[in-house]
């Protein structure tokens, strides 16, 4: 299989100098659903499952463009605001590329997994007492003063790699889907695959685009309240943004394709979060779940899904985020090692 660099060039900034690197990015998974697209009354609904990219997110594919075009530009270091999964993309092409990797987190506000992935990577960790939109304001002023790259979505090459999951949508179902639902945080991405859906029809690939659905989280619903929030909170850390940097993005793709933005509460996205887990297979990141807490929401405000072709994006893997799986399931039933007392609760059901 060509890499995403190689099999989307021509959508992207590569220029004979750019060096192709992969870490098998992309390509990922566009999975029907069994069960809810009947409970919901969809004509199909699938699940593209961003989780399964190397370090676990869709953040990959526009990393691995960020950091070809930081190596053809002859930069030596990189840095990031993250939330988790960008700390982790950046680290892992870092390495590949022999970069030093700055990447600075909120302190203690970290899923464990993503922390542990850009340790493994061997980013340097600079943990500070402040949340997400404070780290990205400190690393725009470094990037400013300083010859590092910075590598949020910001960077135009995030976007522009981003916009691969769309062309990788289209390709798989033969034209765009009529809606797309997608988390927003940052709003990077719903920003990127707009684009690339736009892009993909302006070249003849697709007749369609979708009405683009994106949701925020209640307590970070900085573009549906339509002001900055000074402290978001959420269970759904990888949205936790109270500033979107790419707020008009986010605006024109909602404009522009007919679509919504919508927030869902903690509770709505643990909810979708178990139902995608328990009907469905599929074990993504809180945040992730908001597509789906979206796709819930709207049905039960009467839109009508029948005849329509629906996507969620799954944007990250719920194995980042043990503590939330542990703390919103059953804890496990404990019993002695002793067959009549196991085969009793087995014959219970
Ligand atoms: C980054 C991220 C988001 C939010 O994407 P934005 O581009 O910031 O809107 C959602 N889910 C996961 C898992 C993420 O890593």
């Amino acid at each position: 299989m060509p890499c995403l660099l190689e099999k989307y060039r021509d959508f992207l900034p590569v220029t004979p100098q750019t060096p192709i690197i992969t870490i098998g990015e992309a390509d990922t998974p566009l999975v029907r659903s069994r069960r809810l697209e009947r409970e919901i009354g969809c004509g199909e609904l699938y699940f593209k499952l961003e989780g399964c990219n190397p370090t676990g997110s869709f953040k990959d594919r526009g990393m691995v463009v960020a950091v070809a075009k930081a190596v053809e530009a002859k930069n030596s270091a990189i840095i990031c605001a993250s939330t988790g999964n960008t700390s982790a993309s950046a680290a892992a092409f870092g390495a590949v590329c022999s970069l030093t990797v700055f990447v600075v987190v909120p302190k203690g506000n970290i899923a464990l997994g993503k922390l542990a992935q850009a340790l493994v990577y061997g980013a340097r960790i600079l943990a500070i007492d402040g949340n997400f939109d404070k780290a990205l304001e400190i690393v725009r002023a470094i990037t400013q003063k300083h010859p590092i790259t910075l590598v949020n979505s910001l960077n135009p090459h995030r976007i522009e790699g981003q916009k691969t999951a769309a062309f990788e949508i289209v390709d798989v179902l033969g034209d765009a889907p009529d809606y797309l639902f997608i988390p927003v945080g940052n709003a990077g991405n719903i920003t990127a695959y707009w684009k690339g859906f736009v892009h993909y029809k302006q070249a003849g690939k697709a007749l369609n685009t979708p009405k683009m659905m994106g949701f925020e989280a209640e307590g970070s619903a900085a573009i549906v309240r339509g002001k900055a929030i000074a402290d978001p909170e959420t269970i759904a850390s990888a949205i936790r943004i109270g500033n979107p940097a790419s707020w008009k993005g986010a605006v024109a793709a909602r404009d522009e394709s007919g679509g919504v933005i919508d927030s869902v509460s903690d509770d709505e996205i643990l909810d979708a979060y178990k139902i995608l887990g328990t009907q469905e297979g599929v074990f993504g990141e809180p945040a992730s779940a908001a597509s789906v807490a979206g796709l819930i929401k709207q049905r039960n405000n009467g839109t009508d899904f029948s005849n329509k072709r629906v996507v969620c994006v799954i944007t990250g893997t719920g194995l980042k985020d043990p503590d939330t799986a542990i703390k919103s399931a059953m804890p496990p039933t404990e019993l002695p090692a002793d067959l009549e007392t196991v085969e009793r609760l087995v014959l219970q059901g």
